[in-house]
């Protein structure tokens, strides 16, 4: 497997990434993992405007799903198209949140064929995929890919929690976002600190510890990485957009 961060800003685009989108690819077949603010722009430039052989939204917040309302553009408008329905695999709101964003009179589901997503394990493509639903306020589903004995797992947005543990269970990369800073007072049951991304990865005994969602204007990532550092003693490091990684 091969994954390409196209964007790794949470909550809102950085001055330096869009939002979260994450490429994975395997046996050519090429997955997209959320499609945030910004990132239609980095998948032109790291892969390729017609990449995506499937898109799997993890949850309806803004900075995980936006650029897939611009996407129905590029795919319904192309000099070359249209371009048959791409399956996206999404909660099962997504229809209706998509549609509502493009136009408020239409649908975008000659672009998109929809899948809603439930806990369990379904294959994509060559890819092996389990989802569970993890801490956030929506409905929001934790990510675990395996293909060729290989395995990668993606937080989403969330809390510490059981389902996140289990899902990254093992996993030779561990994809989790560190949105909060530690030693301030954050709400709870949103999102997770440096420090909780370390525990994790240490509970969930993976290979290797990718710091992500990180919010550049409120937060320090030396602090971030110092914090997931102390609590988890494998490889770690806080991705850019545009970074590539072998699994
Ligand atoms: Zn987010
Ligand atoms: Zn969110």
């Amino acid at each position: 497997m091969r994954l390409t961060v196209l964007g790794c800003a949470g909550s809102f685009p950085g001055p330096e990434s869009p939002c979260s989108a994450y490429l994975v690819e395997a046996d050519g077949f090429r997955l997209l993992v959320d499609f945030g603010s910004g990132s239609l722009s980095s998948l032109q430039r790291y892969v390729g405007l017609h990449a995506p052989d499937a898109i799997l939204l993890t949850h309806l917040h803004c900075d995980h799903i936006l650029d897939a309302v611009t996407y129905v553009v590029v795919r319904r408008y192309a000099p070359e198209g249209p371009y048959p329905a791409l399956p996206v695999y999404a909660p099962a709101g997504a229809p209706d949140r998509l549609s509502a964003a493009y136009h408020d009179d239409g649908t975008v589901e000659d672009v998109y064929q929809f899948y809603a997503l439930e806990p369990g394990t379904f294959p994509i493509g060559p890819f092996t995929v389990t989802v569970d639903r993890v801490n956030h306020p929506v409905e929001t589903y934790g990510v675990r890919l395996e293909h060729g004995g290989r395995s990668l797992c993606y937080s989403s947005d969330t809390a510490p929690c059981d389902e996140l543990l289990r899902l990254a269970q093992n996993v030779d990369v561990f994809l989790c976002e560190a949105s909060f800073l530690d030693g301030v007072d954050n709400p709870p049951d949103l999102h997770l600190t440096g420090r909780e991304a370390g525990e994790t990865a240490t509970k969930a005994a993976v290979g290797r510890l990718l710091l992500t969602h990180l919010v550049a204007a409120w937060g320090s990532e030396a602090h971030t990485l110092e914090s997931a550092t102390s609590a988890y003693t494998g490889p770690v490091e806080v991705v850019r957009a545009g970074a590539s990684y072998d699994i």
